[in-house]
């Protein structure tokens, strides 16, 4: 099922198809310092895709362990999705604040994957994130 949102000042659109309606989806809370300081919560499926574009180029920042790459809006700020490329396959996980404004979102859960070795972390990630697919 496909679902589309974009950031504040509409600068970035995100879509997403998944498998199942997007109200059954809890997002993930990270609890590390960026996620938390920024009220971030990610929502994918590993079986599903996602595509962002936008007008004017997205910032990437790097945080935590470097590994993963978080995509923001030069405009409005807004954290529209993290990323990861491995082996010319790049997962991610969109922000649920985008479509939360448009869907019914379930609640949060809290994850911590700073707990996770390097390695750990990108078996996470290639089970649990979706695929990310050029638009
Ligand atoms: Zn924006």
């Amino acid at each position: 099922m496909k679902y589309c949102a974009s950031c504040k000042c509409g600068n970035v659109e995100v879509s997403v198809n998944f498998p199942h309606p997007i109200e059954k989806y809890q997002p993930r809370e990270c609890n590390c310092d960026f996620c938390l300081a920024n009220g971030l919560a990610y929502l994918s499926d590993p079986n599903g895709t996602l595509s962002l574009t936008a007008k004017d180029p997205m910032k990437r920042l790097k945080q935590g362990s470097l590994q993963a790459t978080f995509w923001q809006c030069p405009h409005c700020m807004d954290i529209v999705a993290v990323t990861h490329a491995n082996n010319n396959k790049t997962r991610g996980a969109v922000s649920k604040q985008l479509f939360e404004a448009k869907y019914r979102i379930p609640p949060s859960i809290r994850v911590s994957p700073k707990k996770l070795s390097p390695t750990e972390k990108l078996i996470r990630w290639n089970t649990a994130w979706s695929t990310v697919i050029d638009t």
